[in-house]
């Protein structure tokens, strides 16, 4: 996020938050909210803790991929507060995600060798199949740590089964880092965009309106009417009509 904030005009530092607080994706501590709110709580913490009046943060969601709900998607928020001006401004990005659980017995050494060589790439949980709550080791990066990992997790495992999934922490995670990278881009893009109206810095919140007309019954398909951009801070809004017509094809009514 620095060098990608750094073009414009933001020096990143790390404020020391207990981000855990908002959150485990191993589960076990809950997150508090919707992550749109979480990550703004996120910001407002690091300014808490570090007394600058602009915080920073990011909050990653694993979810129905928007337009594909039969994929998994990484869904990354990346937010920045500014309260001298009262802007709040989230920008997102999102990417599929396989999410892969592999179950294993202690004496599995084929599997446990495939996943060991997969882990340079990406560090590991690995927990109990069922039963616990005891036996999990997170950040698993180390194929020689592996195998006991998976012992101390089978062994209180009432089936005898660990269970080993991808470490889905931001900084175990490359393919999220790159998700998070991407949203940065987007939001350093926003910070330079003033609203027409109030001059503030982060216009084009984007929400979509779905209706435009069929090319061939002219009745509202599924595909996109308008995009309405707003401004965060004075919520000035300019509606931004979609032109053309929708595909027969893909209408309910003409090709139910
Ligand atoms: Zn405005
Ligand atoms: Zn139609």
């Amino acid at each position: 996020m620095g060098p990608v904030l750094a073009a414009a005009g933001l020096a990143v530092e790390v404020a020391p938050v207990d981000t855990d607080a908002f959150g485990t994706f191993s589960g076990e501590v809950p997150r508090p909210g919707p992550p749109e709110q979480v990550v703004v709580a996120k910001a407002r913490a690091a300014m808490a803790a570090s007394g600058r009046h602009i915080g920073l943060a990011s909050e990653g969601t694993f979810a129905p991929m928007p337009g594909a709900p039969w994929v998994t998607a990484d869904i990354e928020l990346v937010t920045v507060v500014d309260d001298r001006v009262g802007l709040v401004v989230t920008e997102r990005a999102h990417a599929p995600m396989p999410l892969v659980a592999v179950h294993v017995h202690p004496e599995d050494r084929a599997t446990l060798a495939r996943v060991a060589g997969d882990i340079g790439r990406q560090a590991v949980i690995v927990r109990p199949t069922s039963g616990g709550p005891g036996g999990i080791t997170k950040g698993v990066a180390d194929p020689d740590a592996l195998a006991g990992a998976v012992a101390r997790a089978a062994s209180v495992s009432d089936d005898g089964l660990a269970t080993i999934e991808a470490d889905l922490r931001a900084h175990l995670c490359p393919p999220r880092r790159v998700v998070i990278a991407d949203a940065t881009r987007r939001l350093a893009a926003r910070l330079r965009r003033p609203c027409p109206s109030c001059a503030a810095p982060g216009f084009g919140d984007e929400t979509t309106e779905l209706g435009l007309p069929c090319g061939g019954c002219g009745l509202p398909s599924g595909d996109v009417r308008a995009i309405t951009v707003s401004c965060p801070t004075c919520g000035h809004q300019e509606i931004r009509p979609v032109a053309g017509v929708a595909d027969p094809a893909r209408c309910r009514w003409c090709n139910p």
